[in-house]
């Protein structure tokens, strides 16, 4: 066996146990694998391995990867920050974006989405930690993009991605964790399409899970170290 597919083993192991833990049915959390970085053979080992969604971050090398592995029927997420004018890629190429933080790049991304396609995925990035200089919207605007979103007939809108700030405690980011998925519910009630909170990474995954996420995003955890 490959180190990727022992690697990929052992992580849905552990996302079972947090499942299991938490009290969540097994398989409730999707295992999106981040993939930026890594070479094309390294994700066709992972898709090998029984892995069909992936998250990339930036555009120009995720299209590559795309174009080199269209024999497989993946699922692309892009979750990096996202300019202007790169919006009609992002739609044409992606069946997902969690990224969203702004009504410039909704009406974007809604006129982009080619018609034969279906409705893009859509969630919210939110600055659950009120970071200066970061990605995402203050929970207050939440609801105004989310009116937005659900407008566009081209885009569905699924939930929300949250990345709390990396130097908090555990106590503070479960906090944060807590909090999201608060926001979550609320979005959830008024929304019938919302099912995803994007939450958790390699280093918070077990956390994560256990403060509701349905989506972890995982990286190093599957395929090791990044060397950029
Ligand atoms: C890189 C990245 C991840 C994965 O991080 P790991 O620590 O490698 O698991 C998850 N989410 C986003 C938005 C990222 O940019």
């Amino acid at each position: 066996m490959s180190d990727i597919k022992k690697q990929y083993k052992h992580l849905l192991t552990q996302i079972r146990s947090a499942e299991n833990a938490a009290k969540k049915p097994a398989n409730s959390v999707t295992l999106l694998a981040v993939s930026k970085t890594r070479p094309v053979e390294t994700l066709r080992l992972a898709a090998e391995a029984g892995q069909n969604c992936f998250g990339e971050n930036y555009l120009q090398e995720a299209l590559i990867k795309i174009n080199a592995l269209t024999d497989l029927n993946l699922e692309w997420h892009f979750i990096g920050p996202i300019q202007s004018n790169k919006t009609k890629d992002i739609a044409t190429h992606f069946d997902w974006v969690h990224s969203v933080d702004r009504d410039k790049i909704i009406q974007r991304l809604a006129s982009q989405r080619p018609a034969k396609l279906s409705p893009l995925n859509i969630c919210i990035q939110v600055n659950i930690d009120n970071e200066p200089n970061k990605s995402g919207v203050d929970s207050q605007q939440i609801m105004t993009l989310a009116a937005q979103i659900t407008q566009q007939e081209r885009l569905c809108l699924r939930g929300l991605m949250i990345i709390p700030t990396a130097a908090a405690s555990e106590m503070q980011q479960r906090s944060s964790f807590q909090q999201a998925h608060q926001l979550f519910t609320e979005l959830a009630i008024r929304y019938d399409t919302v099912d995803t909170l994007s939450m958790g990474m390699s280093a918070d995954m077990a956390l994560a899970i256990a403060e509701g996420s349905t989506l972890v995003r995982i990286g190093t955890g599957l395929f090791g170290k990044r060397s950029g």
